[in-house]
């Protein structure tokens, strides 16, 4: 019989990088394992199958690649949320704090109908300070939010509570101290 291996197993944990005293929690070796890789994105697509998804928002760059899986098992259309300057459309942008200094995601105008039901998708939530700015992004464009979901959630830093104290559900797959 095959062991069972918990999918918290995959992630690869790369001490002081990018900086020393942090511990950066790589998800490229969950991606890479074909096992972990389908839990992953069925987990994630469960809570919300038939219930009428019409894009699935996911974050540059990481988000792309769980995005684009749960939007094809959903059947729902993918729209990137980049980094300032790659989209060439017109865009509407919104800056957000970084540790030292800010930066800014962006987003087509056009990129959702308003009223279109959307689920933010991105690997991993730390403060927060990302998912918050793309959640106002979506609303600015007319998007209902549906739902922000996560592999990775960093509880200590209180990003995850934070979206639920503005009234946004979120789903995360395991913890992270
Ligand atoms: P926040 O804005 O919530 O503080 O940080 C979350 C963003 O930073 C996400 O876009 C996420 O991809 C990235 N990030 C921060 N720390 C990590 C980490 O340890 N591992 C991964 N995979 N992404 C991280």
């Amino acid at each position: 019989a095959r062991r069972h291996v918990a999918l918290k197993d995959s992630i690869r944990s790369i001490p002081d990088y990018p900086k020393p005293g942090i511990i950066f929690r790589d998800i490229t070796t969950l991606l890479s394992d074909p096992r972990s890789f389908r839990r992953a994105v069925d987990a994630l697509v469960h809570p919300y199958a038939g219930g009428g998804i019409a894009q699935v928002a996911g974050i540059e760059a990481r988000g792309f690649i769980l995005g684009g899986a749960i939007a094809h098992q959903l059947s729902c259309g993918f729209v990137p949320i980049r980094k300032k300057g790659k989209l060439p459309h017109k865009t509407v942008k919104m800056a957000y704090a970084l540790e030292y200094g800010t930066d800014e995601i962006e987003i087509h105008v056009d990129a959702v109908k308003p009223g279109d039901r959307v689920l933010l998708v991105d690997d991993l939530i730390a403060t927060g300070g990302t998912a918050t700015a793309a959640i106002n992004l979506l609303k600015q464009i007319g998007a209902e939010i549906v739902a922000a979901c996560f592999v990775i959630d960093l509880p200590e830093i209180g990003g995850a509570q934070r979206l639920r104290d503005l009234g946004v559900e979120v789903r995360t797959l395991m913890e992270f101290e």
